[in-house]
């Protein structure tokens, strides 16, 4: 089994928002797996001295829109997940393969979209990323027998765009969805997409998913009053993307943390989408949470991973012992006035990316796409 042994951490930023920070200056990995913190094994294929570096989760982008492979028709692009991985992306949430040209608007050619995309992530990671996608579109015509037939075929979410006719009837779908543990997103705010409906927080009270899909707009968000009620009469998963309103973005970060509610937040991108192909879009929203708000960086990184992690059921997200070793080292950037990565983000910088671990395996030798970290990452 491949082994890792990492020395000479700077700190461990851990993806638990309730104890974010360890102070620990090795960890040793075996078999994918995150085996011992402060570790005592002395011997390892691979030995990395950090050289002072921050060690976080991998991120966990709560809002993609994958399609097949490292292929989005939305923006032509190729190998996007990969160069997500280089922004310290290792997992994926599909809010839905809803850009796949032609979009079937009935249940057999939605459920066939979702299990396709499903099985075809799960037996292939494009640029060794984690994209847990299938996730099921829901359409006027769909049944509980539907949501019966995808459950079985092993479909774990649902997103509400809202093309639906009835309101009723999108409450009957995730309620049949919940019997079965499957998790409901729902788009927030203003249309999308052609053939879409503005989503209010009426709508949100009657049909109750479990997450608030850019609470802060995709791109368009809800009236300011419709958010107070979300954040203040709900208790629904609240996520902020990069591609919304930044301002609603902080105003709800601010709110969530005087109320003791970080629990609820989560952060993600929604690309690729007509906001484009954004590779260091979670660090750019980290930044500015970090940067414009009193909440500690390493919190905000939680919000990045281990809450997208717990929201969605996924095993990845913390660094603790028997998690998968999904990981990054991070560093101040060139140039910067911070010292190391919680420092820049703090500053409202992105972190420097400088390795970055999928199942313990190195994958990222140096991010092409962040700037380059004041001291690098030494493998032995
Ligand atoms: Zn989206």
């Amino acid at each position: 089994m491949t082994s890792t042994r990492i020395d000479n951490l700077g700190r461990i930023v851990t993806g638990d928002f309730e104890s974010p920070v360890l102070h620990a200056e090795s960890v040793y990995l075996e078999g994918g797996r995150i085996v011992e913190i402060e570790s005592t094994t002395t011997t390892a294929e691979t030995v990395i001295d950090a050289n002072g570096l921050t060690l976080t989760p991998g991120f966990v982008d709560g809002h993609t829109h994958p399609l097949l492979g490292g292929f989005t028709p939305r923006q032509s692009a190729l190998g996007w997940c990969e160069n997500y991985l280089h922004g310290g992306v290792t997992s994926m949430v599909s809010a839905g393969e809803c850009h796949v040209p032609g979009r079937p608007t009935d249940a057999a050619g939605l459920k066939a979209l979702a299990v396709l995309a499903n099985g075809s992530y799960r037996r292939h990671r494009p640029g060794g990323v984690k994209v847990n996608a299938g996730t099921l579109l829901l359409s006027d015509d769909m049944t509980e027998a539907d949501i019966e037939d995808v459950h079985q075929a092993g479909i774990e979410r649902m997103k509400i765009l809202f093309a639906l006719k009835s309101v009723e009837h999108a409450s009957d779908l995730v309620q049949w969805g919940r019997d079965r543990e499957i998790i409901s997103m729902m788009h927030c705010g203003g249309s999308s997409l052609p053939g879409t409906k503005n989503i209010t927080a009426a709508m949100f009270e009657q049909i109750a998913p479990d997450i608030a899909a850019h609470v802060n707009g995709g791109p368009t968000p809800l009236p300011d009053d419709g958010i107070d009620r979300l954040v203040e009469e709900t208790d629904m998963v609240l996520e902020l993307i990069v591609g919304g309103n930044q301002a609603v973005a902080v105003d709800v970060l601010r709110r969530a943390h005087d109320r003791g509610e970080l629990s609820r937040m989560q952060i993600g991108t929604d690309t690729p989408t007509g906001t484009g192909v954004i590779p260091c879009g979670m660090l750019l929203e980290m930044s500015i949470l970090a940067g414009l708000t009193d909440v500690p960086a390493p919190e905000v990184v939680a919000l990045a991973t281990g809450n997208v992690a717990r929201h969605h059921g996924l095993e990845t997200g913390v660094v603790a012992e028997g998690r998968p070793a999904d990981l990054c080292l991070l560093g101040a950037p060139m140039g910067s006035q911070a010292s190391d990565a919680m420092g820049a983000l703090d500053h409202g910088e992105y972190a420097a990316v400088d390795k970055v671990l999928v199942d313990g395996e190195l994958l990222v030798e140096r991010s092409r796409n962040t700037p380059p970290a004041k001291q690098a990452a030494v493998v032995h």
